[in-house]
């Protein structure tokens, strides 16, 4: 029996495992297809399919992609990119380039609201000097007792509205699915659930995200409830769109659902990889 796990961190982004030691855990917990989806950044498949093959596990090459969608940050999976595809790599690139200047605006907000310092103490977490993000900086503020955990550190500090909070523009949705395609890949809408939208708003995402080639959602995930995974299962179905499973791991510890734990898909939904 295959067990997928098609959504992952590692140090590459803001996972706090590396490529080898996330894809031993994944094995190790009887996974047999696991995704590597870093945000923005696919340098960390190359060791991570090394150490896979080398264990009999099928790595699949991914990416998380940060989407500004009106004005909501979204996320779209790719599943098996070619991470060498000039598109993708210069797309993901220049969605990458943002990041040091939100950082120091990120940094420069808290210090306005009475916390200095924290660029440099944020760094202390990144693993990858060309990738800093808002969970670098939830680490140190979480270490140094700003809130009780990182949950409230995010609610507290870095979600919109709040002081460490930057707009940003990553890429648009067009671009990050066709960049996606491009490569060879599949685009999958990621935790559907997670963002603030009102039902309207969900199905413009959803029929916008399907027109331009998008092939499906995450319906289980550890982002969304149980009830969520019946209520996105539906909206695959309605919508023609296959079903994903992804832990969204980042490490131990921190992450809601450790790798490969996560329930099947609910009856009806056809599996995104009917594609693979
Ligand atoms: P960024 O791309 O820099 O905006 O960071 C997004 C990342 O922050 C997500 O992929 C998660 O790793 C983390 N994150 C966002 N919201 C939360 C939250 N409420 N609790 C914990 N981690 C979060
Ligand atoms: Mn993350
Ligand atoms: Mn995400
Ligand atoms: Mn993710």
């Amino acid at each position: 029996m295959s067990k997928y796990d098609l959504h992952s961190h590692s140090t590459r982004s803001d996972g706090l495992l590396s490529p080898q030691a996330l894809v031993e855990r994944a094995a190790a917990r009887g996974v047999t297809v696991l995704a590597l989806t870093d945000h923005d950044d696919t340098g960390g498949l190359r060791d991570a399919s090394a150490c896979a093959a080398a264990m009999g596990m099928r790595l699949v090459n991914g990416v998380e992609v940060s989407v500004t969608w009106g004005d909501q940050t979204v996320h779209v999976v790719g599943l098996h990119v070619d991470p060498n595809h000039p598109a993708l790599a210069g797309g993901l690139a220049r969605v990458r380039s943002g990041r040091r200047r939100r950082a120091e605006d990120m940094a420069a907000g808290l210090a306005q609201a009475g916390i200095p310092g924290t660029l440099e103490g944020a760094s202390a977490y990144v693993t990858n000097p060309a990738f800093v993000g808002r969970a670098h900086f939830a680490r140190y503020l979480a270490k140094c007792g700003y809130a009780r955990d990182i949950g409230a550190v995010f609610r507290r500090y870095l979600t919109a509205g709040r002081p460490g909070y930057v707009p940003h523009q990553w890429a648009s949705l067009d671009e990050a699915v066709d960049w996606i395609v491009a490569s060879g890949g599949i685009a999958v809408l990621a935790h559907p659930g997670r963002y603030p939208l009102g039902n309207v708003q969900r199905e413009e995402l959803l029929g916008r995200f399907r027109d331009l080639g998008g092939k499906a959602i995450e319906v289980v995930t550890g982002s969304h409830t149980a009830v969520q995974h019946v209520t996105w299962g539906r909206y695959a179905q309605r919508f023609g769109l296959l079903a994903s499973v992804g832990s969204d791991f980042h490490g131990p510890g921190e992450s809601l659902r450790d790798l490969g734990s996560l329930p099947p898909l609910p009856d009806g939904c056809r599996p995104v990889w009917e594609l693979f």
